[in-house]
């Protein structure tokens, strides 16, 4: 695997891959948040200083049927062309493929950004068409996949295109790198103890990470609305809290397992308890195995924040996907807070800690606590089933 940092690109035509399925705005059609356009910038940019140029591709939205305006990349020039600064010549094709892409691309020079048109206009990108991802596979001389978001999809741009550039020409962005350095060195070289944090809503979305973090972690912390589906497995009385009942036998298996393989699980001894799924709800606070009916665990109680707290900072290598409670209300916001500030400190005292996963990721950075953690990954789903110990075909195409 070459490496994109030691390669030279003076001359070359890099194709990249990049996540620029920003937000836009259903009216004006402006950009919303460009947080994943800046996240590319570092491997456009270095590129560009090396001499060579540029042709980006990316999805945005989901076009059902071939082209729609709403879902055109033509609306994120003018604010690529500012990202990169003035001096930067970017330029668009309206189609990602034929003529007028090959021949703008053919005629692109050094220093120079070339930004193709949406890649779901195409059916055959979602179906990692061969023929599709040989088409795309021409505008380059070299392909860079810095699109860690889509890196478990087997799309023609994601994975199958990489069939088409040799070893030495086919590599990860700056962003790619971190995303799949980051998530090694949590799955494979962790220092122990290593903690996973185990939040959010459902227990059937995170059975196959608990399943794989058995095989890893020393301790896994269990937050939520899902930790009452294991609280009534146990045999506890959780009033009205989220549960799922078909998952009660699932809950039991995974504490005997952890059990059998010495992997300490810590589930909230209390809970911060509320009379409906309101921001204006009257609140209460509960032991979380002993809730009365007509009540509901919205949070982690003051028990188990200090609980899960200490475990935290006695930690080497954390993951945290999910948060503790039901943080978008400010009333059931605390536990989530309380985490966030002690993997904080759990890494300034040296841990290495990793943020990843839809929910948690707008956590810390609502909080204010993105700084402070050593990584938060940018791909919700990609991480997920990075951590549930699959191989993502966008990592493996390359590698
Ligand atoms: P997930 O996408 O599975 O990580 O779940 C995130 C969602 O779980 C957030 O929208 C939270 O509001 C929700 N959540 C967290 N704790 C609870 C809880 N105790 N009861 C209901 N929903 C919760």
């Amino acid at each position: 695997m070459s490496t994109f940092s030691q390669h030279n690109f003076a001359g070359q035509k890099a194709l990249i891959r990049v996540d620029f399925n920003v937000p836009l705005d259903k009216q004006t059609q402006a950009i919303t948040d460009d947080n994943r356009m800046r996240a590319a910038l570092p491997t456009i940019k270095k590129i560009l200083a090396d001499g060579g140029s540029v042709i980006l591709m990316s999805h945005l939205g989901r076009p059902k049927e071939g082209p729609e305006a709403k879902y055109s990349l033509k609306h994120l020039v003018s604010h690529l062309q500012q990202l990169l600064g003035g001096d930067t010549k970017v330029f668009f094709a309206d189609d990602c493929i034929g003529e007028q892409a090959y021949l703008t691309a053919s005629m692109l020079k050094g220093g120079e950004v070339l930004l193709l048109e949406n890649l779901r206009f195409y059916k055959e990108e979602e179906k990692g068409d061969r023929g599709f991802a040989e088409k795309l596979s021409k505008l380059g001389d070299v392909y860079v996949n810095d699109a860690f978001g889509t890196a478990h999809r087997a799309h023609a741009s994601t994975a199958i295109i990489a069939d088409y550039f040799e070893a030495g020409k086919k590599m990860f962005g700056l962003l790619m790198e971190g995303e799949v350095s980051a998530a090694e060195k949590v799955l494979h070289k962790s220092d122990r103890p290593f903690t996973a944090i185990i939040g959010g809503a459902k227990v059937s979305d995170k059975i196959l990470i608990l399943e794989n973090l058995l095989e890893r972690a020393t301790d896994i912390i269990i937050g939520g609305g899902m930790a009452y589906t294991f609280m009534k497995a146990m045999g506890g009385q959780i009033g009205n809290s989220l549960c799922e009942e078909d998952r009660l036998e699932t809950a039991r298996d995974i504490i005997a397992k952890a059990e059998a393989k010495g992997v300490c699980i810590h589930l909230p001894g209390d809970s911060l308890i509320a009379d409906k799924f309101d921001a204006a709800a009257n609140t209460s606070s509960a032991p979380s195995n002993a809730i009365p009916d007509g009540w509901m665990g919205l949070d982690i109680g003051p028990i188990a924040c200090d609980e899960f707290a200490k475990v935290i900072k006695a930690s080497k290598t954390i993951l945290w996907n999910g948060p503790m409670g039901v943080f978008e209300m400010q009333k059931f916001q605390h536990g989530t807070k309380v985490i966030a500030t002690a993997v904080a400190e759990a890494t300034e005292a040296g841990a290495f800690s990793l943020v990843g996963g839809g929910d948690s990721v707008a956590a810390v950075n609502q909080f204010g606590f993105a700084e402070k953690v050593s990584y938060v990954s940018t791909g919700g789903g990609a991480m997920l089933e990075y951590f549930e110990g699959k191989v993502l075909p966008g990592i493996a195409a390359i590698k």
